[in-house]
């Protein structure tokens, strides 16, 4: 019993040693890509930004983020895989700037580990030299989670981030256990939902009456409020009723490609030209 449980723990040990092995080698292989999930404004329909999200796209196939990005942590990948998705999706949109699709904004999410690296606002600021994107199109995202491990060192890189003209968004808001007066002490921007709230928006009454109050509070204190997850037109409904800023899920689209995005994003400008010259 005793000898089965050294020899699990053995094997777990060394085939983590081996994802992480492996990972260091899709990031020089160009096995990481940068995918993109589009934001809408609720009011009008048109796209107003988008999210990028990572992806491992190993031999094996496509590893999830929940997977990698822990694993990133741990080790001391992190630090190389955040300054590439963050370059990546400025290039990205740097590029779709020049294609002349319109100023869109990008959300990037960052890491604990990013957070506590002294050098990470410099390291944004290079970042956005380099590449040439404008610091007011990228959005930072951070979870509500990581906000509250340390508030007084949050306060003073958010404010170091902020300076340099980068919105900051909490992410997975309503999971952290932070009270909406808290949050106004972060320098935010941007509200974001967490999905399960939306989730149970059109089946529980409870959370649509929490959500209303959240979304108008939070627009009160000078925030503008995304909701995320969002899969079905029911809940796309409930949320222009409450005057939700921004919708992304899948029902607009999934997380997809650079090429997949401008495709999605060509077609779906086409659309409202058309829709626009009908009437
Ligand atoms: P997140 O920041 O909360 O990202 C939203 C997650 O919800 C994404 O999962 C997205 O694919 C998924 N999602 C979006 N719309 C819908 C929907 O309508 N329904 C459902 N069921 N899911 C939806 P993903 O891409 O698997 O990423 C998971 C998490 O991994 C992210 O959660 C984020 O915390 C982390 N992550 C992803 N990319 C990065 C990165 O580049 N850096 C860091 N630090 N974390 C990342
Ligand atoms: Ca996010
Ligand atoms: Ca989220």
């Amino acid at each position: 019993m005793g000898l089965n449980l050294v020899e699990e723990i053995q094997r777990a040990i060394s085939s983590r040693a081996q994802m992480e092995a492996d990972l260091r080698r899709g990031l020089t292989n160009g096995e990481v890509h940068v995918f993109y999930q589009p934001k809408v404004n609720s009011l009008m329909g048109q796209v107003v930004g988008m999210e990028a999200l990572a992806r491992w796209i190993g031999a094996d196939g496509m590893i999830s983020p929940d997977e990698f990005i822990p694993l990133a942590e741990e080790s001391d990948l992190i630090d190389e895989l955040g300054s590439y998705v963050l370059h990546q999706a400025c290039e990205h949109s740097v590029g779709w700037l020049r294609k002349g699709f319109p100023e869109l904004q990008t959300a990037v999410n960052l890491s604990v580990m990013q957070l506590a690296n002294p050098s990470l606002p410099k390291e944004i600021e290079s970042i956005l030299h380099e590449t040439g994107m404008p610091a007011r199109l990228l959005c930072l995202e951070i979870t509500e989670g990581v906000m509250m491990i340390d508030p007084d060192v949050t306060i003073e890189v958010l404010n170091e981030l902020k300076s340099l003209g980068c919105e900051i968004a909490a992410d997975d808001f309503g999971t952290g256990y932070s009270s909406l007066s808290y949050l106004q002490k972060f320098p935010i921007d941007i509200l974001k939902l967490d999905q399960s709230f939306v989730r149970n928006l059109t089946t529980d009454r409870e959370t649509f009456i929490i959500v209303s109050a959240v979304v108008r509070l939070a627009q009160t204190l000078g925030l503008k409020v995304v909701a995320e997850g969002v899969e079905e037109r029911e809940d796309e409904k409930l949320l222009k009723k409450m005057a939700c800023d921004e919708i992304q899920g899948y029902l607009y689209s999934r997380p997809v490609s650079a090429d997949d995005f401008e495709a999605w994003l060509q077609s779906r400008l086409s659309v409202s030209r058309v829709l626009k010259a009908v009437g």
